[in-house]
C-alpha cells in the first residue's frame, strides 16, 4: 500500500531478545466469554440517514459556525457510541451553530452481531478503521468497509472537529487517542481533562496496516486546522462504555459551542495523564503470551521488564515507566500485540 502510515515502521528499540529456552510459551487459547451486559441499540429509525446516505444525519443551524461530527461503529460489534448517538437522534438534539454530522459507519458489520459470538462482527471483510486515506479511495481496492469510506469520505472533506466513538474487548480503563499533531493533542486532552474522572490521553502515529479515520490527512495535517479524536470508551458491553461515551459527547459538542456546555463535575477533575506512543509489537508467532494480564495504562515500573513471550522471544520494557497501551491478551500473528507508550506532561 502506498499510503504513509503504511510505509511507517513504528517498532525500534531493543524490546524483542530471543531466548535461549528449548521450551515454548504454550499455542493462544480461545477467547474468554464475555458479558453483553448492554444490548445492542436498535437502530431501525436511524439507519436510513436523512440525507440520501444510509445512517448519514446531518443538522444545520442558522448560526454560522463549524462543522462537527461524531462517528460511532467503526467497528460493529463496538456499539457503546451507537447508543449515544441514537439517544441524541432521538431527543431531537439540534446544533446551536454550524453542522452536526452524526454517523453510523459499519452498519453492514453492526447488523451481523451475535451476543453468542460477539467478537465476529468487528467487520465483514476488512479492518474499516485502517483504510482512511486518497490513495486507497482512489485505488482499485474494494470490500464493504471499502465501499463505505468512500461514501462517507466526501463528508469529511468539511468537518473541522472529530469524535469517533470506540471501546475495547479487553476490560480497561477508558482513554482518548490521537495523532501527533498539537491541534490533535489539545483537544483530546481538554475533553480529558473536563471529564470526572480524566482519562488517559495517547499520541500515536498510528498502525503499520493502514490509517485510521483520525490520521486521514486532513486531520492529520498542520496544514488544516481540522482537528480529530477518538475515544476508547471501555469493554464493549459495560454500561460504564456507554456512560463514559455520553459523558464525552457532550463534552465535546460543548466544547464545539454545538450544545450549551453542561458542567459535568463540581470541581475542575484536574489535567489528564498523557502519553506518547514509542512501540508497537506485532504478535509474530502464534504463541504471543503476556507474562499477566495487563489493562491498558498499566505502568511497568523497571525497564528491561518481561511483559511478554511471543514464541521464542522475550518482549521487555525499553524504559522505566512504561506503559502499555490496548495490550491485546489474544493476538493473531501478525497483528498488535501492544503498544508501548512514554508518560509525558499534559498539554
Ligand atoms: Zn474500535
Amino acid at each position: 500500500m502506498s499510503c504513509a502510515s503504511r510505509r511507517h515502521n513504528p517498532e525500534r528499540g531493543v524490546i524483542r531478545v530471543r531466548t535461549l529456552s528449548e521450551t515454548l510459551p504454550p499455542p493462544q487459547t480461545q477467547l474468554p466469554q464475555f458479558r453483553i451486559a448492554v444490548p445492542p441499540p436498535d437502530l431501525s429509525r436511524w439507519s436510513a440517514g436523512n440525507c440520501g446516505i444510509a445512517g448519514v444525519h446531518h443538522f444545520e443551524a442558522t448560526l454560522p459556525g463549524p462543522h462537527v461530527a461524531l462517528t460511532a461503529l467503526m467497528h460493529g460489534n463496538e456499539y457503546s457510541g451507537a447508543h449515544v448517538l441514537a439517544d441524541l437522534l432521538t431527543r431531537n438534539i439540534r446544533p446551536h451553530r454550524g453542522r452536526l454530522s452524526l454517523i453510523f459507519l459499519n452498519l453492514a458489520a453492526f447488523a451481523r452481531f451475535d451476543p453468542q459470538k460477539p467478537t465476529l462482527s468487528r467487520f465483514v471483510e476488512e479492518d474499516m478503521n485502517r483504510l482512511w486515506c486518497a490513495d486507497l479511495v482512489h485505488s482499485s481496492h474494494t470490500s464493504v468497509e471499502m465501499e463505505r469510506v468512500r461514501e462517507i469520505i466526501p463528508i469529511m472533506e468539511t468537518v473541522d472537529a472529530l469524535l469517533d466513538l470506540h471501546s475495547m474487548l479487553w476490560p480497561s480503563p477508558p482513554a482518548y487517542l490521537c495523532g501527533l499533531t498539537e491541534k490533535s493533542h489539545a483537544l483530546a486532552c481538554t475533553l480529558s481533562a473536563a471529564h470526572p474522572k480524566p482519562p488517559l490521553v495517547v499520541q500515536d502515529g498510528g498502525h503499520e496496516d493502514g490509517p485510521r479515520l483520525i490520521d486521514y490527512e486532513r486531520f492529520a495535517s498542520n496544514r488544516t486546522g481540522a482537528t480529530a479524536c477518538l475515544l476508547e470508551a471501555g469493554q464493549h458491553w459495560r454500561p460504564e462504555s456507554v456512560t463514559t461515551a455520553h459523558i464525552a459527547t457532550q463534552l465535546f459538542l460543548g466544547q464545539m459551542g454545538l450544545l450549551s456546555p453542561q458542567p459535568l463535575c463540581a470541581t475542575p477533575a484536574g489535567p489528564a495523564r498523557c502519553a506518547v506512543v514509542t512501540h508497537t509489537v506485532l504478535a509474530h508467532s502464534s504463541r504471543f503470551v503476556f507474562t499477566r494480564a495487563f489493562r491498558s495504562g498499566d505502568v511497568v515500573k523497571k525497564a528491561g521488564s518481561l511483559v511478554a513471550f511471543d514464541g521464542q522471544d522475550e518482549i521487555r520494557t525499553p524504559y522505566s515507566n512504561c506503559l502499555l497501551v490496548l495490550p491485546n491478551l489474544r493476538p493473531m500473528r501478525g497483528h498488535t500485540a501492544v503498544r508501548l507508550a512514554r508518560l509525558v506532561d499534559s498539554a
